[in-house]
């Protein structure tokens, strides 16, 4: 893989963690206005806690991306960095610029 490649992996991560945080931190001011503008009545308490559970799913998922893609940020210079963690070969570049926290290629990923 060359330096070329790897600035251009790395430009991509980095957009993808600016897009997340801002997706992140609506997530989370929309979660603390359900939490204080819940109609009482409307949604039963059980459906208001399904998708106050989905979508603090959703939020962790995101947190959990982000730290990926911090890792990937930190190690996109790495020699092993862009190789699959199961059978070695290179990762396509189209599945790492998409998916930079990949440390499997999509055969060993499926
Ligand atoms: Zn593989």
């Amino acid at each position: 893989m060359d330096h070329g490649v790897r600035q251009e992996i790395a430009r991509s991560i980095q957009e993808q963690i600016r897009d997340l945080r801002l997706e992140i931190v609506s997530m989370e001011e929309q979660s603390r206005t359900v939490d204080l503008d819940q109609p009482i009545g409307r949604l039963s308490r059980m459906d208001s806690l399904t998708s106050q559970g989905i979508a603090l799913s959703t939020l962790n998922k995101a947190k959990v991306r982000l730290t990926r893609l911090k890792i990937a940020l930190q190690r996109v210079e790495d020699h092993e960095f862009g190789f699959c963690e199961n059978c070695g070969e290179e990762i396509a570049f189209k599945r790492l610029r998409a998916l930079p926290e990949s440390t499997l290629c999509i055969h060993c990923a499926a």
